[in-house]
């Protein structure tokens, strides 16, 4: 096999800054692609900027490039698909396009035999067939382009439905069970180009307006039970797909049973905290996986918690004055809703990982979850 040398990362934010980051010690170089010419990760390597169907700068791009990745799943499918014709496009464009669309992703986990909430494609001509097959109340969410609670309403009546359908109708839609989960959970598995999987602890999940406020890893509390399902899940779908890289799947525990609710083919913002939470990062994890290397350990370094920084940044001097409290900042203009960075605080209990994260909240009162109740984002669902 060719030695992978420069990889080139369709979308430049965050999640491309952190890859890039990942590449240096392992004397990978990373090259972003972003329509965005103010890309954040383009402080830290070469970023270029262009349309994603600007054939002749994405030759250009590719050219010195032994393997591609992306760092969003909206990266349109045709570009995915006419790098790969070139190079190889890890994990491969099918992935994207099956985790692109909520409708097809759901079948997708269902046939796997991968337990996901009721749902039904949303037929405009009769959308109520939709409503009796999941039942009231329920979620009503555009199939494609929704991130972080964007282009999704709740639903508890007949009308509200309709309503919403009415609302979200401009693109095609999907209907689901609202769960009354009694947490949010995820899991990240990464498989290598020999089949080699590896699995991170499963991670807790708070969720406040749609988006990903805190997690805790590995997340308390969980039965054996709970980690061998969500292990054997993330294992079935890496296998199924022959898939490379990192793959995360979020989802929604019942009692003792786990739900997908969503399947990102790319480095996730839930495991963030494996920075310095985990003996290897979840992003060093997938340049090894896509360029070839051996996997490396999964294991977690004592009790993490991460925290992301929203619209607005804690007095920063402080938060370096917390121990082990370790910040991460994407060089992003804050703006409301704007994930411009996180903490990870890393501890050798439970207990201490609880204090630290008192202090965190104490400096950033806009992250404070209560991580021992649940935080139920079902009325937060929103057009
Ligand atoms: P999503 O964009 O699908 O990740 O949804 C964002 C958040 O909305 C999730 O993290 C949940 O908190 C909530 N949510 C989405 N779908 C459902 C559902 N079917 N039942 C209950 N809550 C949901």
């Amino acid at each position: 096999m060719e030695r992978v040398e420069q990889v080139g990362v369709l979308g430049g934010g965050q999640l491309g800054r952190m890859l890039a980051l990942a590449g240096y010690p392992l004397g990978i170089r990373t090259a972003l692609y972003d329509p965005e010419p103010a890309a954040c990760a383009g402080q830290v390597a070469p970023l270029l900027s262009a349309p994603y169907d600007h054939w002749h700068l994405l030759q250009q791009f590719v050219q010195d490039k032994q393997c591609i990745t992306y760092e969003f799943e909206n990266v349109p499918l045709r570009t995915a698909q006419w790098l790969a014709e070139r190079v190889p496009v890890r994990p491969t464009p099918r992935a994207l396009e099956l985790f692109q669309d909520r409708l097809s992703e759901k079948r997708f986990l269902r046939d796997s035999g991968i337990p996901v909430p009721r749902f039904a494609e949303v037929d405009i001509a009769k959308p109520l067939s939709a409503l009796e097959s999941v039942g009231c109340p329920c979620v009503v969410k555009t199939r494609r382009f929704g991130y972080d609670g964007k282009g999704q309403v709740v639903a508890r009546s007949e009308e509200q439905f309709l309503q919403a359908v009415r609302l979200l109708q401009a693109q095609p839609l999907i209907a689901e069970e609202l769960v009354p989960f009694d947490r949010e959970v995820s899991v990240l598995g990464v498989r290598s180009l020999d089949g080699e999987v590896a699995i991170y602890p499963l991670v807790e999940n708070h969720h406040r307006e749609g988006i990903l406020r805190l997690s805790l890893a590995p997340a308390p509390n969980a039965s054996e039970q709970v980690i061998a399902a969500a292990q054997e899940y993330v294992t079935r779908l890496l296998q199924s797909l022959d898939y490379v890289g990192i793959v995360a799947i979020e989802m929604f525990q019942v009692g003792e049973q786990l739900l997908a609710n969503e399947v990102a083919p790319r480095v996730h913002n839930s495991g963030h905290w494996t920075i310095e939470g985990a003996e290897t990062s979840q992003f060093e994890n997938h340049l090894r996986a896509i360029c070839g290397f051996a996997l490396g350990s999964t294991a977690p370094r004592g009790f993490s918690a991460m925290v992301n920084l929203i619209g607005e940044l804690p007095p920063v001097e402080k938060v370096l004055a917390i121990p082990n409290a370790h910040l991460h900042l994407y060089g992003k203009q804050p703006r409301p809703g704007r994930k411009i960075g996180h903490i990870t605080i890393r501890a050798d209990s439970p207990g201490q990982r609880n204090n630290l994260l008192e202090e965190v909240f104490a400096l950033y009162p806009p992250g404070r979850v209560c991580p021992s109740r649940p935080h139920s984002s079902q009325e937060h669902a929103q057009g």
